[in-house]
Parts: C-alpha cells; sequence; structure tokens
C-alpha cells in the first residue's frame, strides 16, 4: 500500500498522478455520474407500454377510465404483493414516485394522528429519525424540510448497528423513525440480515408511534442470478406485537418509467386505513390507467422478474466496469475501498479520511460530475469526509468507463497529496 511508502516513491507516484490529472483536463471531458437514473435504453425496454393499455377495464369490471378505486387496481397490487412482501389487503397502489408517498406520510403523520399517537407530530416538542449511513440524501432532505432532526446511526454489512439502534429507540420517546433500504441500500448495497429485521421489528420503542420507514426501492433490480432475500418486515412486526410498526414503500420507478410508475404502499391494516382516509380526501383515486397499462404490460410476478433480467443485462457490465477499472487503478494502494453490490444502483466508494470533497472537486475540475460529497450523510455532512456514491447506470458504458478512469486518478492525486502532508 502506498502508506508503506518512503517519501521518494510517494512523491513520484503524486508526480505521476499530477500529470495523469492534467491530462485528463485537457481532454476536456464532459460527464456526469450524480443520479441514480435508469438510462435512456432501459426506458426503452418499455417502449411498449407508450401504446398501453389497449383496453380500459379491470378484472372486477372496474372502467379504470372514471374515479374511484382509493387502493388501487387490485390486479396491480397483486403483481407486486409477494415482490414487496406486502399482502395484497395490505397494499396501496397508488400514482407515480414512492417518495410522495414518504413524504406524505410524514406530513399526514404531522397534521393528523397516526394510529397509536398521543399527538400530532406537529405538536411534538421536537421529532428524530434515526438515519443509517451512508444513506439516500432524498430521505434526509425530506425529513429537513420538516424540521426533523436526523441522528446518523452506522452500517455494518448486515444493516444498521442495531446495538445503537435498540438503545436510541429505547430511550428517547422523540425518536419517531428510522429510515431503512433494505435491500440493495443506497448507495452502499448492503442488504439487511435476518437479524437485523427481526431485532428492528421486535425492539422497545419509547414512542408508541415509533415509525420505521421501509423503502425497499430495490427489491427486484439484482445484479446477479441469486437474488437476495430479506425478512418479512410486517409480518415480524405483526409477531411481535408491533403491527403498525412499519410502512413500506416501493414503486416501479426503476422496473417501467422513473417518471411514470406506479408506487406503492404497505402496511398494517390500520396504517393503511389511515393513509386511505387521508389520501381521499386530497384525490378520488389514483390513475388507474397507468395501473392497468402496468398489468398488461408486466402480465404478472415473473414478468417482472424476466423484465429485471433484461436490465440487468444493460447495468451489469456498467457494474462490472467499475469494480474492474477501480481495481486496475487502485487495488492495493490502500487509497480506497469499494462496493461490489449485489443489486440496486449504486457504488459506494471509500477514500482517506478527509479526502472525499478534495477528490469530488478535482473529478469536477476534470469535467465529471459526482455527486457532492457529503450527500449521503444527514446535513450532507460525513464526519470522516471519506465517502462517494457512485451512480453507474444513466451513462452509456464508454462513458463510464471514461468517468470512473478519471475518478481513480483524481483518488490517487488527492490521496498522494494527502499522504505527504
Ligand atoms: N428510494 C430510494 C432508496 C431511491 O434510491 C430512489 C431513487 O433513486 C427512490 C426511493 C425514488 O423512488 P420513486 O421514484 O418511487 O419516488
Amino acid at each position: 500500500t502506498f502508506s508503506a511508502l518512503n517519501l521518494d516513491e510517494l512523491t513520484a507516484q503524486r508526480d505521476r498522478a499530477l500529470s495523469d490529472y492534467d491530462a485528463l483536463v485537457r481532454r476536456g471531458l464532459s460527464l456526469d455520474l450524480t443520479r441514480g437514473k435508469p438510462s435512456a435504453r432501459q426506458l426503452d425496454l418499455a417502449a411498449a407500454m407508450l401504446t398501453l393499455p389497449s383496453g380500459h377495464t379491470a378484472a372486477d369490471g372496474t372502467d379504470c377510465r372514471n374515479y374511484g378505486g382509493p387502493q388501487g387496481l387490485p390486479e396491480v397490487r397483486a403483481m407486486f404483493s409477494r415482490l414487496l412482501q406486502v399482502p395484497v389487503a395490505q397494499l396501496v397502489a397508488a400514482n407515480n414516485s414512492s417518495l410522495s408517498l414518504m413524504h406524505d406520510s410524514i406530513v399526514h403523520a404531522m397534521l393528523g394522528r397516526l394510529p397509536g399517537s398521543e399527538r400530532r407530530w406537529a405538536d411534538e416538542p421536537r421529532i428524530a429519525f434515526l438515519c443509517p449511513v451512508p444513506g439516500y440524501d432524498r430521505h434526509f432532505a425530506l425529513s429537513e424540510r420538516f424540521g426533523i432532526e436526523l441522528i446518523a446511526v452506522p452500517m455494518d454489512d448486515e444493516g444498521p448497528d442495531m446495538d445503537v439502534v435498540e438503545r436510541l429507540v429505547r430511550e428517547d420517546a422523540q425518536v419517531k423513525g428510522i429510515w431503512c433500504v433494505p435491500k440493495y441500500s443506497n448507495p452502499s448495497g448492503v442488504s439487511y440480515g435476518e437479524e437485523t429485521v427481526r431485532r428492528l421489528a421486535a425492539m422497545p420503542a419509547a414512542a408508541p408511534d415509533f415509525r420505521i420507514f421501509w423503502d425497499n426501492a430495490y427489491a427486484v433490480h439484482h445484479l446477479t442470478d441469486t437474488p437476495v432475500e430479506i425478512a418479512d418486515i410486517l409480518a415480524l412486526c405483526a409477531e411481535n406485537g408491533n403491527p403498525d410498526r412499519a410502512f413500506v414503500f416501493g414503486s416501479t420507478s426503476k422496473i417501467t418509467f422513473a417518471g411514470g410508475g406506479v408506487a406503492f404502499f404497505g402496511s398494517s391494516p390500520a396504517n393503511v386505513a389511515w393513509m386511505t382516509g387521508n389520501t381521499g380526501k386530497r384525490t378520488i383515486g389514483p390513475d388507474k390507467i397507468n395501473h392497468l397499462r402496468h398489468v398488461e404490460f408486466l402480465r404478472d410476478e415473473d414478468g417482472v422478474l424476466e423484465h429485471m433480467r433484461r436490465h440487468r443485462e444493460l447495468i451489469r457490465p456498467k457494474f462490472e466496469a467499475v469494480d474492474l477499472i477501480l481495481t486496475k487503478e487502485l487495488g492495493g494502494t490502500g487509497l480506497a475501498s469499494w462496493s461490489s453490490p449485489l443489486g440496486g444502483y449504486f457504488i459506494s466508494l471509500d477514500v482517506l479520511e478527509g479526502c472525499a470533497r478534495q477528490v469530488v472537486s478535482r473529478a469536477a475540475g476534470a469535467g465529471i460530475a459526482l455527486t457532492p460529497a457529503g450527500a449521503t450523510h444527514p446535513y450532507g455532512d460525513d464526519p470522516r469526509d471519506s465517502t462517494i456514491r457512485i451512480a453507474p447506470t444513466y451513462p452509456e458504458l464508454d462513458e463510464v468507463e471514461l468517468a470512473i478512469s478519471g475518478l481513480a486518478t483524481c483518488v490517487r492525486l488527492v490521496g498522494t497529496e494527502k499522504l505527504l502532508e
């Protein structure tokens, strides 16, 4: 590793990195690895949806063109019931964007009482959410917008550190929630182990209205032939006497169209009644035409999984390219470590402590846009300044390769400079 080099050797490495970096800047690249969006080719996989549905009548005879059906079309709920581990009767199919359902859940909890709440969250002196880190920046931004205090909790490769979670949830009645991306987590790719899920479901909570925001955004987004399965949070919560504890979210945003998918909310019967009661005030029913379109296009659970295999063919080479280039350029240097996710949309790259911001800014200087360093942590503050999120799905493969080898140059430059300090 580079930390074992003597001063001359390290200086030589730094000089080499500097001349590589100058050459990189001269290339005048303009590449963007910031957001985990599907590529145009991935969206093309669902092109046939643009001419669907062919009819407008649901299985039970419902005319999907009309108002009504606050819980969404039964057949689209049936298609995703097992995939999201929510009984059909407890699953709501809504409009596009699961993020909007997370947003609305918080707003409804602020302005009205959740099942189990003693008072509206807006009337609480303080509301705090636990945030396993690294995590999803939009969860943090959404909570901050409503004045929710964010408490970072470290993660290991089985999920959040449960000793920390259990203590905070048991001791602090103002801790009302935790953000979880339980499968192929954004950005580390971690999937929660069975024991982690069981402990989340069973732990005592000081707040009677404590909620797990279970954002299963990557439930079917496998990168390998052996899909990761996670434990059933709703069943475990019910078994452990906490039936109303979990809100499950998911969507087809990264299955069909990111801007035109179907989002889902699943929970206990009491929470589902609470949710549909609230949404019934803001809409006379979801877009059932889009539900029908999804049913006609994806057909059933196997159809979803088959469709996801086509996505995988497009994105797996990009993930492999990232791993290959980072291994070639940075392997053995000790300047970085990175995740090798089995699914999801992200790779998380950890550079030497105190270097992430500089790496991102050097990359920007070479025309490579990365998610701001710190975005993976509450308040944009990564106390170690070490985690960088890589989103390889959107650019074409050759662009991913160029961007990652450029990024590796920036890591070498900033890392060797740091070691020379
Ligand atoms: N949740 C996670 C963990 C995500 O990574 C994303 C998108 O990147 C979303 C939710 C957004 O989901 P939706 O498009 O359903 O709002």
